[in-house]
């Protein structure tokens, strides 16, 4: 098992970690009912985001756990559903946060967007990790991991090769002098 080597930074949890609900200012609210209010309640809305805003010391972290439990329904982090439709629609193409790559990478188990597992990915193959590490942080099986490993060096060889090759392309080589023989003809 891959153990941490650097701890999480306290804006992000791992995943299936809810702790933070412990420190939600609407945990505490005699009316909970606030933040589910129907689209048009426009009042109840503006009293819910002025708590997340003005008061509540968990309001990112608890954005990012409505966005990777894809919680559709309700104010979360100060957004209304509606507010946060675009980003749930899109947020595996939009959210794209390195210090969660940097945390995966030193063995916490925090969730990823796909262009955050792309950015690990690279990074991981760049670090030269072994194959058992590779598939333990990507969360691949080793056979996948060897795979990307293989893939990820042929195409730093082609582009290590790739300037000789067009250098190659651009100036071949001139071509030997023939050998000339005492009656000054070329063979
Ligand atoms: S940001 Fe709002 S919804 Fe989220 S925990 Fe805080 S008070 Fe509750």
């Amino acid at each position: 098992m891959h153990t941490h080597t650097a701890p999480l930074h306290e804006s992000l949890r791992e995943v299936g970690d809810n702790s933070w609900r412990r420190d939600a200012a609407c945990a505490a609210h005699p009316a909970p009912d606030l933040w589910f209010p129907e689209n048009d309640q426009y009042a109840l809305i503006a009293q819910a985001k002025q708590v997340c805003w003005q008061t509540c010391p968990v309001r990112r972290v608890c954005y990012n756990a409505a966005v990777d439990s894809r919680s559709v329904y309700g104010v979360w982090g100060g957004r209304t559903e509606v507010e946060r439709r675009d980003f749930h629609r899109n947020a595996k193409n939009v959210r794209r946060d390195r210090r969660r790559v940097e945390a995966r990478l030193a063995g916490w188990n925090v969730s990823l967007s796909e262009r955050e597992r792309e950015l690990l990915q690279r990074r991981a193959l760049e670090l030269e990790l072994d194959v058992p590490q590779l598939a333990a942080i990507l969360q691949v099986t080793e056979h996948h991991a060897r795979a990307l490993r293989r893939k990820y060096r042929d195409a730093m060889w082609h582009a290590a090769l790739s300037p000789v090759i067009s250098a190659t392309r651009t100036n071949p080589p001139t071509a030997l002098p023939l050998p000339v023989h005492s009656t000054g003809k070329a063979a």
